[in-house]
Order: structure tokens, then sequence, then C-alpha cells
């Protein structure tokens, strides 16, 4: 008989761990407490407009195609890519921004308008981008963090100085212009720590942006790689049970023998939790946890955030698909995040209007606006705050891009720390996971295995390689391939 595993929560990383370990034979169930699956990529409808609810930048195509090409499939027997041009948008000031187009020829030589010597300079900067992409991706991201030996090659020690120096000051010593610099940061955000705070090895992230691209999944956005995958994942044998909350997992001799889940005993070998790592462990007793509430106090979070979904009535004209506005002091928010944490004076933002490639995701004459505001984890979230920051982003939108917008909002919903805990069961409301610092990476980051009881494995943004799209679906490939190991299918 196959070993019977049960998969707790249904975002990318379980989707993956599940489908692989279903392939390699094992019988696989998801029990995701949520009504629908996908974790923090959900989707909902409302008033003829979709709203995706987290990811919204389809980046590293490769990784989502490697995944498919696992199973025998490619990307596009489920679903179809766009390459956005421009892939986003920079607003700086007043009707002051930079489009990021769709080339790095191109790119280099909007950089070159704004830096005399900047698109050479960019060239030699995305070749080594390029160059610590394919050592990473070959080396590091595939590996389970279990020994300092996964991390020596004659490549990464070749390339010390990466992991040494941060992405702040490599990318200082190339460009001097400050509208320059903040793009070439922009995508280690995604990493969730300061730059100056990221190795500067995580410059694999420019070449993810400017090298690979911005795409966006047709007919439905990142939804369509949620249904994708569960399609995928049904067609290898995993089964799935919605509205299922685990309350409890069930240890005999520092074994796995099941969970309780919805007042239900079900019996399993193994569980791999894809839920937040620290609640995970709360469905342990104490004694046989990885790691104490300190350790998780004195970790790093990537930042929590204020979301609005937001339907108008009306086409937008001045704005793009993606667009961030980092017309106010980085820093400055930075710090309200990470070193003094509590709500921003000033905002960086995001906003993208997906519907503006994709109709479907409006009503006719209509516009689907998304809105991601940074904030420390764990912050006072109440229905007064999220307004107020509505109305000065609203205001900031209008002012900058000069695009009128407060009086064509039919639909409007918030989701910020308070959603992301009873939602997900986050920890602190935290967005994104643990920040990739150097010292919360790969060896660094929460063990994928119990080291107490047999049979427990975790997986997603809390662990290896980290937090996004393309590291969670990884993430679920080297959970299953630990397990494999462990547990032999006969
Ligand atoms: C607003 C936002 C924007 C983002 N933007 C991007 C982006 O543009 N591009 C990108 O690559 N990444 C982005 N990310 C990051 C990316 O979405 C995540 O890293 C990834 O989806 C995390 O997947 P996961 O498998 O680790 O966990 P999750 O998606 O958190 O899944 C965990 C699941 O476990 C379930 N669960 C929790 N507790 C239990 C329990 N006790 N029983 C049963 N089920 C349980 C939860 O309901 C959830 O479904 C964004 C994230 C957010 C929140």
């Amino acid at each position: 008989m196959s070993k019977k595993i049960i998969v707790i929560g249904s975002g990318f990383s379980s989707l993956s761990a599940a489908t692989y370990l279903s392939k390699y034979g094992y019988q696989v169930t998801i029990l995701e407490k949520n009504k629908s699956f996908g974790g923090r990529a959900r989707k909902f409808n409302a008033d003829g407009f979709t709203f995706d609810m987290g990811p919204s930048w389809y980046w590293m195509p490769d990784v989502f195609e490697k995944f498919f090409n696992d199973f025998g499939k490619k990307v596009k027997d489920y679903y179809s890519l766009k390459k956005l041009n421009p892939a986003y948008r920079v607003y700086f000031g007043k009707k002051d921004f930079i489009d990021i187009e769709d080339d790095l020829k191109k790119i280099s030589n909007s950089f070159e308008e704004v830096e005399t010597g900047a698109s050479k300079k960019l060239i030699k900067f995305m070749g080594e981008a390029k160059k610590n992409y394919f050592i990473a991706m070959d080396k590091i991201v595939y590996k389970p963090g279990q020994s300092i030996f996964e991390l020596i090659t004659l490549d990464t020690f070749l390339r010390l100085r990466y992991f040494i120096t941060n992405i702040k000051s490599e990318v200082g010593k190339y460009f001097k212009n400050e509208k320059l610099r903040k793009i070439l940061e922009f995508p280690v955000l995604f990493l969730g720590a300061k730059p100056e705070n990221t190795p500067a090895f995580y410059n694999i992230m420019n070449h993810a942006d400017f090298g690979l691209g911005t795409w966006f999944p047709e007919k439905g956005g990142m939804y369509r790689v949620v249904e994708s995958m569960v399609e995928l994942a049904k067609e290898v044998g995993v089964k799935f049970k919605s509205d299922c909350q685990v309350d409890k997992i069930l240890i005999q001799d520092k074994k796995v023998v099941g969970v309780i889940a919805n007042g239900k005993n079900i019996s399993c070998d193994i569980v791999v939790s894809g839920a937040d790592y620290n609640h995970t462990e709360q469905l342990i007793p104490k004694n046989y946890r990885n790691y104490s509430s300190s350790y998780w106090d004195k970790k790093v979070f990537a930042p929590s955030s204020l979301l609005f979904y937001i339907g108008l009535d009306k086409k937008i004209k001045k704005l793009s698909h993606h667009n961030l506005f980092f017309d106010v002091s980085f820093d400055k928010h930075a710090s309200e995040i990470y070193d003094n944490p509590q709500w921003p004076e000033s905002p960086l933002f995001y906003v993208n209007f997906p519907s503006i490639t994709d109709n479907d995701m409006a009503p006719e004459g209509c516009e689907n606006c998304f809105i991601l505001i940074p904030i420390a984890p764990d912050l006072k979230d109440n229905k007064e705050i999220r307004n107020k920051y509505l109305n000065i982003v609203l205001k900031r939108i209008e002012d900058i891009a000069g695009e009128k917008i407060s009086e064509n909002i039919i639909y409007k919903k918030s989701f910020c720390v308070n959603d992301f805990i009873s939602e997900y069961n986050s920890y602190k409301g935290n967005a994104y996971g643990l920040a990739n610092t150097l010292f919360q990476t790969s060896i660094f980051k929460p063990k994928i295995k119990s080291k107490k009881i047999n049979g427990l494995y975790f997986t997603g943004q809390l662990t290896v390689p980290g937090p996004g799209v393309p590291p969670s679906l990884i993430s679920g490939k080297i959970v299953s391939k630990t397990i494999m190991q462990d547990f032999p299918n006969q």
C-alpha cells in the first residue's frame, strides 16, 4: 500500500508538492480551510468584476514551464501568456514617469535618456545578473537548505562577493541617477527585505524583470495558473477538500498518524503543510515544535499589505497595466516597515488595472483596479485607517497621473492585516512570508522537515527558497523530493 499523505492548504507550494507526490505514487489529499483553492492567490467575483486577490506579476516563466514539463505537459496546454509592453510604469512625480518596455535594448535606450552612459552600464549589469540567475537555478534554489555544502560550488565560490555585498551598493556602483537606482532596486522588494539588507546575488531578480519580462495569463489573470495547477493535480490523482480546516496534527511515538480536521480524525502517514510555518507548529504540542516563539519574533518578516479591490465605471486612459508610485521617499517608507514599524506617513504603492489587458475582468466600459500599499506586519488595522489610506492613494493617483477615479468607484473592498490572519492563519498578518536577507536564505530558512516528528514536512513561502509564486512552486518540488528519499514508495 502506498503511503497516505495529507497536504495542508492549497497555495502554490501545496499544489506543487501534492502534484509531485501523487505522480510518485503516494495517496494525496489536500485539505484547505477556505471555500476556494489557491491560498493568497485566490480570486473573487463581484458586480461583474473578477479580482485576483494576491499576486499579479507573472515573472520567471521558465519556472512555470519547468513545473508543467515535469508532468509531461506544457504551460500552453493549460493557459496562454501575453508579454506586457510596457511591462510596467514607474512614477516619480507629476506626469514624470518611465515606462519599462519588453526588451533589454529598448530599456537600455530609456536608461540612456536619463543618464549618459547608462545604456552600456545596464547591459553589463544585466550580464552579471543573468549569470547569477543561471547559477541560482542550476545550483541553489532547488536545494533543500539542509547543509552548507549545498551552497559551495566553484560557481558560487567565484561569485562570493555577490553574497557579501548588498543590492543597493551593487546598483549604486553602476548608476548615479536616483530614478534608475530605484528601478533596479524594485525587483528585490518581492523578496521582502530592504535593498541594503538583500545580498547582491539577488540581482537574479533583475534578470527575471528586464531579461525574462512581465507576462499575463490570458483569460483570467493569475487565477488561471491556480485553476491549471488544480486541473493538473486532479489529473495525476490528487483529492481536494475545501472548507476543511486542520486543527491538530496527530502524533504517536514521535510519528505522524493523522490530523483532526473539522472535528474528524483522518489517518495518514505523512503531513506536508503549506500553511504558514508558525501556524502549523501551533497544531502540534510545544515540545515537538522546531522553533520557539522568540525565534519567530527575531525573524525579519516580509511586509503585510493594505489592499483595495476597486471597480470603476470608466476605462483608464493615462495609466498602464502595472504602475509603481515611487514619487515619495523609498527610504522613509522602508524604515516605517522594518526599523520602526508604523503606518507610513507617505506610502509608496502599486496599482494595476488587469482589465486593460483582459476585458473579461471587468464589465464593458469599466476597469478593474487593484491597489497595494506595503506595510509592516502586525499593525493596528481598522476601517478608519483603511479609508484614510484609500483617500491618500486615490488623491496621489489623480494628482500624479492626472486620471480622475474617485468619482468613478462603483465597487470597493479592502483587505489588510486582520484578513491575512483570519483568512490564511498568517503570522502577524504577513503577506509574503519571510524576507530573503542573507541570514534568512537557504540553510538559514526554517527547515522543511520536522526535527522531532517523523513524517511532518513544511513547504511554502516561509521556507526554502522563499517568497513569491515561482519559489512556492519550487518549494513544493523540494519537499516532495525529500519525502521520496525519506519514505520511498514500495
Ligand atoms: C497581496 C499579495 C501580492 C503578491 N504579489 C505577488 C506577485 O505579484 N508575484 C509573485 O510571484 N508573488 C506575489 N505574492 C507572493 C505569493 O502570492 C506567495 O508567495 C505565494 O502565493 C505563497 O504560496 P504558499 O503556498 O506559500 O502559501 P499560501 O498561498 O499562503 O497558502 C497557504 C494555504 O493554507 C491554508 N491554510 C492555513 N491554515 C490552514 C489550516 N489549519 N487548515 C487548512 N488550510 C489552512 C490557507 O487558507 C492558504 O490557502 C503576493 C502575495 C500577496 C499576499
